[in-house]
C-alpha cells in the first residue's frame, strides 16, 4: 500500500461524501480530484437518486476535468473515491485522461457486502479498475476507512 499519510485527509473527504449522499437518498459514494499540488479541484457525491443512474461522482469528476484541466494537468492529478471505479467511471477517467485512482473499497468488496445484503447483482458487470483501464495506476483498499464505507452501505440497503 503506497497511500501517504497526507493522503488520508482527501479519504476522508470522501467519506464525509458518501455520508452527504446517503443523508441526501443516494447510494453513499463519494470522490475528489486533487491537483499534483495536492489541491483539491472538485468533489461531489453520488446522485442517481435523481433517477439518473449516471450520475456517479467520478463520472461527473471526470467531465469536470476535460471542461477545466489541461491534458498535462489531468495526467498529474489523483482521484480519491470510497469505491473503486466502476466500468463507466473507469472509461471516463481514461478517455479523459486522468491520472492515479485511490479507492477506499474495491469493486470485489462492495459486491460481497451487497450480496451478503441480498442485493440484486448491477445491471453492468463489476470488473476492477485495470480490466477496463489497463494504463491506470490504482491503489486500495485502504483499510483505515473500509469498515466506515461498509457501514454506509449496509445503512442504505437496510433503509
Ligand atoms: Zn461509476
Amino acid at each position: 500500500m503506497v497511500v501517504k499519510d497526507t493522503e488520508l485527509s482527501y479519504l476522508r473527504r470522501c467519506v464525509e461524501l458518501a455520508a452527504e449522499a446517503l443523508e441526501a437518498g443516494d447510494e453513499p459514494f463519494g470522490s475528489v480530484l486533487v491537483s499534483a499540488g495536492g489541491e483539491i479541484l472538485a468533489e461531489d457525491h453520488n446522485r442517481v437518486a435523481s433517477g439518473d443512474r449516471t450520475r456517479h461522482p467520478e463520472f461527473e469528476l471526470a467531465r469536470w476535468a476535460a471542461a477545466h484541466m489541461t491534458p498535462e494537468e489531468r495526467a498529474t492529478a489523483t482521484v480519491y473515491t470510497s469505491g473503486e471505479h466502476c466500468p463507466m467511471c473507469a472509461a471516463a477517467h481514461a478517455w479523459v485522461g486522468l491520472g492515479r485512482i485511490v479507492y477506499v473499497a474495491s469493486s470485489e468488496q462492495l459486491a460481497d457486502w451487497l450480496s451478503q445484503l441480498g442485493v440484486s447483482a448491477p445491471p453492468v458487470r463489476t470488473l476492477p479498475v485495470n480490466e477496463v483501464a489497463p494504463g491506470v495506476v490504482v491503489e486500495g483498499p485502504v483499510p483505515e476507512f473500509t469498515e466506515r464505507v461498509r457501514r454506509l452501505h449496509h445503512r442504505f440497503h437496510r433503509r
